[in-house]
């Protein structure tokens, strides 16, 4: 799974639009990701403009991270 720095973000739907698996999307004003369908590809890290998602390879859940982790 991913996480996403919420307040960096500049909405530019990149990640979702190089995402294979539909696993963020755009929710209201933020992106969304579902980790249960996340395949730990990282195009979403890569396409990133504004460096604000990181990929934990192998977590499927927000619960797994770890503790210093910034999910939101
Ligand atoms: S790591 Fe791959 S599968 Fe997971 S959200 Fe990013 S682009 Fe999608
Ligand atoms: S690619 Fe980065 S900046 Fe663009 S919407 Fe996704 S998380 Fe936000």
């Amino acid at each position: 799974m991913i996480t996403i720095r919420h307040d960096g973000c500049i909405l530019c739907v990149g990640c979702s639009s190089v995402c294979p698996v539909n696993a963020i999307e755009l929710v209201g004003t933020r992106m969304e990701h579902f980790p249960a369908k996340c395949i730990d590809c990282g195009l979403c890290v890569k396409g990133c403009p504004a460096n604000v998602i990181t990929l934990f390879k192998g977590v499927k859940s927000s619960k797994d991270l770890p503790v210093n982790a910034k999910y939101g």
